[in-house]
């Protein structure tokens, strides 16, 4: 909710009292509340209500951030006033968010490549700043086990976010959070079609409880080789721990995967039949409980070098919007891909970054030096410097990692009428401790953003402008001109 919006119904009362008899009968038609006051006889939340949405991607956040809510920092400042204008405003949470002290749980053997965990200030920062929605389904969800997810969920129930995503048992982790908002009640459901294979929730059944963890799309994936490949592959099968097809028909068994004979060699990508059905059925169910529905996924596929997502993805999204979805935020490559519009509605394929404090993780398992062969008297520096090497290498030398946008569709009813995209621009060449910080970007790197963000549309037939220093939608320029 924004403040404005509540500033105006405190205006508007007293204005009314004052105004009451000069005003024509129809619209002093009102009924008293119990307190007493005089409400409209009309709600806000009808046909011709809107909803914004400030959307962005991931946030891995270690230190604090609301500090630079101040004057002194504009920037900062600026792109808080976006998040906070926005009717409901949606981020990712990538990670456990618990006070370490307490933790009574153990790292996961399996985890999202790093285990990363910080103190419940970080989600108090991310709610002063305007979020109210949050996505815990994504490859850090089980980093630190279920007391890592159970105590991640306690942390925001207790500040009141609406969370989705993740839970004690698949059905949690797969229904809706919802959020009530004086334009209408909005929906959030979180999957991931990228996790640890054991951060997976299960369902209860008979005397079996369900199993915690986060709300999965599984990606069957099946392998052909045309002959030649196939007869290569059944010569080297029996030198590598292979096997051989044991009947006329059967595949073999190679690096761990089945080759069945085909017309060419590919790789068959399907979403896994049971997890599609459960999330439509979610999405349909949330459909007729709230007014909007915004469905959302962490999504590395097929690699974060990629600047399109997989064809089964992309048609997973479209099944989500026919079956009732608002918009599908995809976020997890770390950086910026198109925006699709699907029978009016927005699929994001990736949003792209938003807190990357990928250099501040400071409690770190035995294994986490492991990786770098570090010794028993390293320290969480240490480690970093050994994967990042002072910023030189890796994710901090990558420019993508550093620029995204807020994405703000506004909607009515089922279509988007407006879409703007700010630039933001996290700090590439800061210091380790304030690098992976948002702010709106200035005019250069703004432009260049946008731009990136026009190319990476229009493959989609999306028309986005730079215009006064951010990103605008345009429908067409036939359907501008008919609506002016
Ligand atoms: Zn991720």
């Amino acid at each position: 909710m924004t403040l404005e919006k509540v500033r105006t119904i405190l205006v508007s009362v007293p204005l009314m009292v004052a105004l009451w008899p000069a005003l024509p009968a129809s619209l002093r038609q009102t009924h008293l509340s119990a307190s007493g006051q005089s409400a409209p006889e009309v709600p806000a939340t009808g046909p011709d209500s809107t909803l914004s949405v400030a959307a962005v991607g991931d946030a891995l956040i270690r230190s604090r951030i609301a500090q630079y809510d101040d004057p002194g920092d504009p920037g900062f400042q600026r792109m808080v006033k976006v998040i906070r204008d926005a009717d409901v405003a949606f981020v990712n949470l990538e990670g456990s968010v618990l006070r370490f002290s307490e933790f009574k749980g153990w790292p996961a053997a399996e985890h999202g490549g790093y285990w990363q965990v910080s103190p419940p200030e970080v989600a108090e920062d991310l709610k002063a700043i305007g979020f109210d929605l949050f996505n815990t389904a994504n490859n850090h969800t089980a980093d630190w086990g279920v007391e890592g997810v159970r105590m991640t969920h306690e942390t925001l129930d207790r500040l009141g976010l609406i969370h989705a995503g993740s839970g004690m048992n698949l059905g949690e982790a797969s229904r809706p959070g919802y959020l009530d908002t004086l334009e209408g009640r909005v929906a959030l459901i979180g999957l991931a079609t990228t996790f640890s294979p054991s951060s997976r929730a299960g369902a209860a059944r008979g005397e079996v409880m369900g199993r915690p963890g986060l709300n999965a799309l599984r990606v069957d994936r099946t392998y052909e080789a045309d002959a030649a490949t196939y007869d290569m592959l059944g010569a080297l099968a029996p030198k590598v721990g292979g096997q051989l097809p044991t009947a006329s028909g059967a595949p073999l068994r190679i690096f761990g995967v089945s080759v069945r004979p085909g017309r060419e060699t590919r790789l068959i990508e399907r979403v896994n039949a049971r997890d599609e059905e459960r999330i439509l059925r979610e999405i349909r169910n949330a459909s007729r409980m709230a007014n909007y529905v915004i469905v959302n996924s962490h999504s590395h596929e097929p690699g974060n070098q990629f600047e399109t997502p997989p064809p089964w993805l992309v048609e997973f999204m479209k099944k989500c919007i026919d079956a009732g979805a608002t918009t599908y935020i995809v976020h997890g490559p770390h950086r910026l891909r198109g925006i699709e519009l699907y029978k009016g509605r927005p699929l994001f394929y990736s949003v792209g970054n938003f807190i990357y404090h990928e250099e501040l993780w400071d409690v770190l398992p035995a294994d986490q030096y492991d990786v770098f062969d570090l010794p028993d008297t390293s320290l969480p520096s240490d480690f970093h410097n050994a994967r990042f090497q002072g910023g030189t290498v890796g994710a901090p030398a990558n420019p993508v990692y550093y620029q995204s946008v807020i994405a703000v569709p506004v909607f009515r009813g089922s279509s988007m009428i407006e879409l703007k995209l700010y630039p933001v621009d996290l700090g590439q060449h800061a210091a380790r401790p304030q690098r992976g910080t948002p702010r709106l970007a200035d005019e250069a790197m703004g432009r260049k953003i946008i731009d990136e963000m026009a190319r990476l549309s229009a493959r989609y037939g999306t028309s986005i402008v730079y215009e006064g220093g951010i990103g605008v939608w345009r429908a067409s320029t036939k359907t501008s001109s008919q609506e002016e």
